[in-house]
Parts: structure tokens; sequence; C-alpha cells
């Protein structure tokens, strides 16, 4: 899927609504419309990239942003104390449905796997 279909990067250029949590630079976080915890909201690059297998198109210093960013939201939203799930889903058997890498950061409940 090319930048100019993909949802999230219409997100990031405003194209799309979403319930934006924190905006900065280089990454976003929105609620997930279709949130299975009291908390998920999703982080995301705003550079394109599709999965893990692009990572390295993306900058280290924005890998590790996504990770700051989402223990900032978490503390923000908080769930720090009682703790949260990141989940990247990758590929079809995890059920990769938006082809934009994202982390899912789902807490207030008690979370198990998958
Ligand atoms: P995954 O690709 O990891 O399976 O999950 C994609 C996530 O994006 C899903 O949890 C889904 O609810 C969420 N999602 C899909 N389309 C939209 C959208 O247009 N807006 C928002 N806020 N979330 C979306
Ligand atoms: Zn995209």
């Amino acid at each position: 899927m090319s930048e100019a279909d993909c949802i999230f990067c219409r997100i990031v250029r405003g194209e799309i609504d979403a319930e934006v949590v924190h905006d900065e630079d280089d990454v976003l976080v929105f609620e997930d419309i279709n949130s299975k915890a009291p908390v998920h909201v999703l982080v995301i690059p705003k550079e394109h990239v599709a999965n893990l297998e692009e990572i390295g198109a993306l900058p280290d210093t924005v890998l590790k942003r996504l990770f700051e960013v989402a223990s900032s939201v978490a503390e923000k939203l908080g769930v720090t104390e009682g703790g949260y799930a990141i989940r990247i889903n990758n590929g079809r058997d995890a059920g990769q449905e938006v082809f934009h890498l994202h982390l899912h950061v789902m807490g207030g409940k008690r979370l198990g796997m998958p």
C-alpha cells in the first residue's frame, strides 16, 4: 500500500480524524478506533514504514522515541503503576491490518497473551 492510501499516513496528514493524545515532530499517538482495553492507543512514526522488515528506514532516534513516547503516554493516561502491554502485530498471522508500523499500548485491565 502506498503512503497516499495508507490510513495512518492520512491521519498524520490530517485527512482522517483521530483522537490525538500526543503529537511531536516524528511521532504521533492516537486512540485506537476499536479499543480492546480501557487504555488503547497507537504510537506511530510519522514516516511510513510498513512493518519490522522495513525498520532500517527509520532513524535510530525515532525508533527509540517510539518507546519513550509510549512510556510517557502511559504515564499521562494513568497506567504506569498498573502496567501496560506494548504489542506489534507484524504480518498476516499476527493479524496486522494496517501496514504502517505501530505500537499498541494497552492498559487499565488485566491483559493476557496473546
Ligand atoms: P493491527 O494492524 O496491529 O492489527 O491493528 C490496527 C489497529 O488500527 C486496529 O486495532 C484498529 O482498530 C485500528 N484502526 C484501524 N483503522 C483506524 C482508523 O481509521 N482510526 C483509528 N484511530 N484506528 C484505526
Ligand atoms: Zn503510512
